[in-house]
């Protein structure tokens, strides 16, 4: 059996649970943080493509949180207490420089996850939290109490060790990436403590697509495009970077997108790309006579590379039907029309959408309601925290999803002493 003292036991060393463990010492708590994997954060390290997107620098806190959707205002306390800014200057402490990229995006100077989690963990070191790594925690057991607020007495692990503290944290994550070891164990314990789980879903996941053609441009990224979703009208649209994956559309806009195909119960949904989102029909139009013009005598096959990027060229062609060895002094006005229709309004039939597996975040998690927002502590059981992606609010990429984690495992710390 475990010794009974730590003020604090924290269940799962990611993002949010190494905020919670490390501020909590920091403040003079003892605190143990319980790790599934043998190492911490083993999802940071494949974020941003092993880059870890931290944080956004959206300068307004408001409009920060306001991307967060109806749930953000939760966020309001936590995010005052350790906003974005705060985040930049909490890992300059730690020794982090970091650069500001297209969209606010926050990464390390190095562009290496592997620094962000070295910072933390060595944060967590210095702290003097007890880690206890490769330790799944099986079991949540509640006192047997029943006239008072529940709380829980102990926590088994998988080995059959009980682990006992005055206050626990779950900080498991969510379902995304399970490999990770994020695979909703969080979830399935709120419910059987009584909490309402909203039920949690795949989002900002790749789209997969009925059109073959995707196949040809595999791996092919763009950069300033806009991606729009339809049915009889406009659902949504983002402007940015996305990428055609083997059977659809991934990349950040691909992944903002996917959110909104998840939220929606409409049938026949249609993606369409604009590739030149920055020139109007007249204009584009304008701007091809030109370019043939100059390229006179060339085959229309040729005359195509100062508009678009190489992959994409064939597929055009052979989707707009025009003779790729005609001149381009001989393709006509409605040849042209259709050119134009497929660079402004790409179109593609979405089939649905990746899973779990390859999904950036979860949507649905344990309900805010149950949660007082200032200290992250729950209505229902007294001795209980959440922080992270296992409650029920997630954001778009950009750096939106780690900041909820950073900014709720401080404020578990920020409060843990004051009230404890
Ligand atoms: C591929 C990918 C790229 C991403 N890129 C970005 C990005 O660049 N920027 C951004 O803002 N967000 C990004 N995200 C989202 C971001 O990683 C998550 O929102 C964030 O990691 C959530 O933090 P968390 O601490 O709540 O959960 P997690 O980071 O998932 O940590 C949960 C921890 O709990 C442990 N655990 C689970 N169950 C148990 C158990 N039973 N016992 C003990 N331990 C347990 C897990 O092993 C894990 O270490 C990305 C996600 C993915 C999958």
């Amino acid at each position: 059996m475990s010794d009974p003292n730590y003020n604090l036991a924290v269940i799962g060393g990611g993002a949010a649970g190494m905020l919670a463990a490390g501020h909590t010492a920091e403040q003079g708590a003892s605190v143990l943080l319980l790790e599934k994997n043998k190492i911490l954060g083993k999802k940071l390290l494949i974020t941003g493509k092993g880059r870890c997107n931290i944080t956004n620098a959206e300068d307004d806190l408001k409009t920060f949180i306001t991307t967060y959707g109806k749930n953000g205002k939760f966020l309001y306390p936590a995010m005052y207490t350790f906003s974005n800014k705060h985040t930049v200057d909490f890992f300059k402490k730690l020794g982090l420089i970091t650069k500001v990229e297209r969209g606010g995006r926050i990464f390390p100077h190095s562009d290496k996850a592997k620094d962000v989690v070295d910072c933390l963990a060595n944060y967590v070191k210095k702290n003097r939290v007890t880690t206890k790594f490769n330790s799944p925690v099986k079991k949540i057991c509640l006192a047997a109490d029943k006239h008072k607020l529940q709380h829980i007495e102990k926590l088994i692990l998988e080995n059959g060790e009980e682990i006992r503290a005055h206050n626990y944290a779950i900080t498991t994550g969510g379902k995304s990436y399970p490999l990770t070891g994020s695979t909703g164990d969080g979830y399935c314990w709120l419910k059987q403590l009584g909490h309402t789980v909203i039920d949690p879903k795949p989002v900002l996941t790749p789209i997969i697509v009925k059109d073959k053609i995707t196949k040809q441009l595999e791996g092919l990224s763009l950069k300033n495009v806009e991606l729009s979703l339809w049915t009889t009208r406009k659902l949504a649209s983002f402007f940015g970077e996305a990428l055609f994956t083997g059977n659809g559309i991934s990349g950040p806009q691909g992944l903002n997108l996917s959110k909104i195909i998840s939220e929606s119960h409409a049938n026949n949904l249609k993606i369409k790309i604009d590739f030149k989102p920055a020139l109007d029909y007249p204009v584009l139009d304008k701007r091809i006579l030109k370019d043939f013009a100059e390229l006179n005598n060339k085959l229309f096959k040729n005359a195509l590379h100062k508009l678009l990027p190489k992959k994409l060229i064939p597929v055009i062609i052979f989707l707009s039907g025009i003779d790729e060895n005609k001149k381009v002094n001989e393709v006509t006005k409605a040849e042209r029309k259709k050119l134009l229709s497929l660079l402004k309004s790409f179109e593609l039939s979405v089939k649905g959408l990746v899973g779990f597996e390859k999904a950036v975040v979860t949507s649905g998690g344990v309900c805010l309601k149950e949660i007082n927002p200032k200290t992250m502590q729950s209505k229902l059981i007294d001795n209980l925290y959440l922080a992270g992606e296992v409650l029920d609010i997630d954001g778009p990429t950009g750096g939106y999803n780690l900041q909820i984690a950073w900014s709720t495992g401080y404020l578990i710390g920020e409060n843990f002493c004051k009230t404890n």
